[in-house]
């Protein structure tokens, strides 16, 4: 292994278990490793501190131990197999119910770079660094062996996460079938609700997992209200929503695929046009035409406004822009779900943002709940960056 080592005092960050190693923070790289390269790290009196993935860039290497030594062959089985005993622990693995969930958060489960979603025995892997792209054979082995008879397929999906700097041949696919499986969706239940996941097409790993708990708490406050699911994807909260007893549901997506998955995912629950809208638009033009009242309950759950610090400011002034209009339609004794997964986006500013939302509209507003990711998005402590859901949920009169 090549040798990173470390300016002098920059090893505080590493004894604290945060698992990046900053370009900043490196006075000496001795060899010549490639991106992805795994490299030891020492302190600038030479001491061991942990093990990584070599990068170009501002984050030099993403950690992968701190004792153990990852080179050894049954590295990636123990990890894999720590991830799945956390989300046994929480219910999520071996649920009747439940049959699809976050495998590997990254950081959160200490594989910097990974992610790795399930979905009823297909396994949908995303790198994020050239290190998890190179090890793909190696954590596709240990999917095998950690699933053993119940693994139906594990694809990689990198080709728009990975680096290209990396010079990787990026191309997604299967990294292993078997043979009674094909096609590229598949479907899941979540809490008792269907899903059709497709990977191949669909945006991210094909599902949001992120949403389960928050989607049961719409679910919860559904009965006979009219519901309006704004950037509804494939229509997780509207599933809810129907089989919580909304008199109505609207959903709304500007994407056209995600629309006719919404359509499929409606029928799949046994629900029908008659309760159901799909209407493939803008978000934020169609909120504009809604007459005041017209929902009693309102979801709002936008992309990333902010990908980087950069677009801090903008990504605020849109999330307030979007729920106030939000707010100041929904009806009196209604409920709005403000959501933002932009990682820059703080808890306290975007409590901020719809803060200033609410004030706009000079409505009376209660915060009745914050809303976060659920457990297999665990958050590394020494990482809390990994923190990156969080919403609101408002009544207002
Ligand atoms: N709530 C969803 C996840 C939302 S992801 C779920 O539970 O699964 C964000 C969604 O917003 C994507 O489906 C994307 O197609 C959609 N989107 C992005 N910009 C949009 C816009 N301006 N108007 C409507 N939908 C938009």
């Amino acid at each position: 292994m090549d040798k990173i080592i470390l300016k002098p005092r920059r090893e505080e960050s590493l004894l604290r278990f945060h698992p990046w190693v900053f370009s900043g923070a490196v006075a000496q790289i001795v060899g010549h490793p490639a991106e992805g390269d795994l490299v030891g790290v020492y302190s600038s009196d030479g001491r061991f501190l942990a093990s990584g993935h070599y990068q170009v860039g501002s984050i030099a290497v993403r950690i992968l131990s701190f004792d153990a030594d990852p080179t050894k062959a049954d590295f990636w089985e123990l990890m894999l197999e720590r991830a799945l005993r956390l989300r046994q622990a929480c219910g999520l693995a071996d649920s009747e119910q439940t049959t699809c969930y976050r495998l590997v958060h990254g950081e959160g489960d200490g594989l910097p770079g990974l992610i790795i979603d399930y979905y009823d025995g297909v396994c949908v892997m995303q790198a994020h660094s050239a290190g998890m792209f190179r090890s793909k054979g190696a954590i596709c082995a240990a999917l095998q062996k950690l699933y053993g008879d119940g693994l139906k397929a594990v694809y990689d999906k990198s080709s728009g996460t990975a680096p290209f700097k990396a010079g990787l041949d990026l191309v997604d696919g299967y990294l292993w079938r078997s043979d009674s499986f094909s096609g590229d969706s598949i479907t899941v239940l979540e809490n008792g609700c269907k899903f059709l996941v497709n990977w191949a097409d669909g945006q991210k790993t094909g599902f949001f997992l992120d949403q389960r708990e928050n989607r049961a708490r719409v679910g919860a406050l559904s009965k006979g209200r009219k519901v309006l699911n704004l950037f509804c994807y494939t229509g997780g909260f509207s599933i809810y929503a129907l089989r919580g007893g909304a008199v109505e549901v609207t959903s709304v997506d500007s994407s056209r695929r995600a629309m006719d998955l919404v359509d499929r995912n409606v029928e799949l629950n046994g629900f029908g046009a008659d309760k159901h809208h799909s209407v493939c638009a803008d978000a934020i033009d169609f909120l504009r035409d809604v007459p005041e009242g017209a929902y009693d309950l309102i979801i709002v759950d936008p992309p990333a406004f902010a990908k980087h610090r950069g677009a801090l400011r903008n990504a605020l002034r849109a999330y307030q822009r979007l729920n106030a209009a939000a707010i100041s339609k929904v009806a009196p004794g209604g409920f709005v779900f403000c959501f933002s997964c932009s990682q820059v986006v703080d808890k306290e500013a975007f409590a901020l943002a719809v803060f200033s939302a609410a004030a706009q509209t000079g409505r009376p507003v209660r915060i009745l709940d914050r809303l976060n990711q659920p457990s297999d998005h665990a958050v590394n402590i020494y990482h809390p960056e990994g923190e990156y859901l969080k919403g609101l949920l408002l009544y207002v009169e």
